[in-house]
């Protein structure tokens, strides 16, 4: 699929340990993967918290010297693909404020859907904003609630918004965890080797910075971190889990474990899946890289047609200012992946993606296929039509640019000048993951909006 759909966000906490940035900007760099354009952390020694966030990746945001100037036990951070607001460095996080009870710094994961609405209604009531971003709807809302602790605003301000959200708070002491009661985007709890606690988008963080994986945070559920205590918990919001599937489809690393289960392993069973409901007589599986592999590793599996690696990718080619021209539209995809000849030259190839979007990717790799020698390709994709578009945290093309929106499978299989196309459906997909329809959004495959 390739870039055509992006996660938002990845958070991180950390609390409790005298490292705390730096466990921040290793954990960050394991969450890269959702968010690239901006990086950010703020850190506390107790009495007061520092911040540091700038455009571009982790590794260029933050170096030695600027951790050390990130002090104290505690630190959150986040990594942005900009979408709801800009991408400019004001719309980076942490967004932090000084209010009537000290300071405070968030990080937000997820897409507010009533954050117009609320947005309308502060500035009818005089407040002013510096970004365009869902989350500075929060420091408004914590700022005008008349309660005495900060917990309490907090649960103040998340009982007034609606939509998709996991929140990392930071205090001069304290620090909070809140995910929706819908829990769409992942968030889970790990406790580190050396002390102290770690909160993250995903379990990949934790390998990095030897944490142990305890929990996920409960959907409507707030922690709150203080020092020389358990973490407390309290329920917000009676929980109505609707995980995104799409965090087994795509987004999340194949290393992380997410709601409960290995994305690798979940992945793998939808290519197993698709090979049971969508078999074809071909040579060799190949994956689009990187997406397609866990898939294409589960086809081969189950139908026993050949694993190879057919396609590799350059992972170095990173940001490109220069657009191909109409006469040159293969090179931006071949910049990325080229084909292994000698493999695919006279086989009959099933290539594994993860989804289609907007087609002209898979359009692409087809031809790359078929010139490099493939006798036929059989596109398998082991998520259903993307045709609806996310409002939950995750950046979709409109409608009219998802081609399954707009074209039969029949249709796009001629669009990608592919032998034949088959998908998983929402039905295969849900068994797959183990999931039961109840609990998983499945919107932008069905339009089935839950919020
Ligand atoms: S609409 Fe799709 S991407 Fe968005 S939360 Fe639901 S399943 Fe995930």
């Amino acid at each position: 699929m390739l870039e055509d759909v992006n996660e938002k966000c990845a958070v991180v906490g950390i609390y409790g340990n005298e490292e705390a940035s730096k466990l921040a900007y290793f954990s960050l760099h394991a969450l890269q993967h959702r968010g690239q354009e901006a990086a950010g952390i703020s850190s506390s020694d107790g009495k007061k918290l520092y911040t540091i966030k700038k455009r571009g990746l982790v590794m260029r945001v933050f170096d030695e010297r600027k951790l050390k100037t990130l002090t104290g036990s505690s630190a959150i951070g986040h990594t942005r693909y900009s979408t709801a607001g800009d991408d400019s460095i004001l719309d980076a996080q942490p967004v932090f404020a000084r209010y009537d009870l000290g300071e405070m710094a968030i990080v937000h994961n997820g897409n507010l859907t009533n954050a117009k609405e609320i947005r309308d209604k502060l500035i009818d009531e005089g407040a002013i904003f510096q970004t365009f971003m869902d989350t500075e709807n929060l420091i408004h809302l914590i700022a005008k609630s008349e309660k005495r602790r900060l917990q309490d605003r907090i649960i103040d301000a998340v009982k007034k918004i609606e939509g998709a959200y996991s929140l990392l708070f930071l205090s001069r002491t304290k620090m909070f965890a809140m995910r929706d009661r819908f829990g769409f985007r992942p968030l889970s709890i790990g406790k580190l080797s050396n002390g102290g606690y770690i909160v993250a988008s995903e379990t990949c963080a934790f390998d990095l910075v030897g944490a142990k994986f305890i929990r996920d945070v409960e959907p409507g559920e707030l922690l709150i971190f203080n020092e020389g205590k358990e973490p407390q918990s309290i329920k917000v919001f009676e929980p109505m889990p609707k995980h995104c599937i799409f965090e087994y489809v795509y987004f999340a690393r194949p290393d992380s474990i997410v709601f409960g289960q290995s994305v690798y392993q979940m992945r793998k069973n939808m290519g197993k899946e698709l090979a049971r409901i969508k078999p074809i007589e071909a040579d060799i599986v190949i994956p689009v890289p990187d997406g397609g592999v866990p898939a294409a590793i589960g086809y081969s599996q189950e139908s026993g047609i050949p694993y190879e690696m057919g396609i590799m990718r350059n992972h170095y080619i990173g940001r490109t200012f220069i657009e191909p021209t109409q006469s040159m539209r293969d090179l931006k995809v071949k910049m990325k992946l080229s084909p292994m000849t000698e493999t695919i030259k006279g086989k009959r190839v099933v290539v594994v993606d993860d989804s289609i979007v907007r087609g002209t990717t898979s359009k692409r790799i087809v031809r790359m296929l078929k010139e490099a020698g493939a006798k036929e390709v059989h596109m398998r994709v082991s998520s259903p039509p993307t045709t609806d578009p996310c409002y939950y945290g995750v950046d979709t093309p409109n409608k009219n640019k998802l081609i399954a929106a707009n074209m039969s499978i029949d249709d796009i299989c001629r669009f990608i000048e592919a032998d034949s196309l088959a998908y998983l459906d929402e039905a295969s997909l849900l068994r797959s993951v183990n999931a039961k329809e109840e609990t998983y959004c499945t919107a932008c495959f069905t339009g089935k909006y839950i919020v």
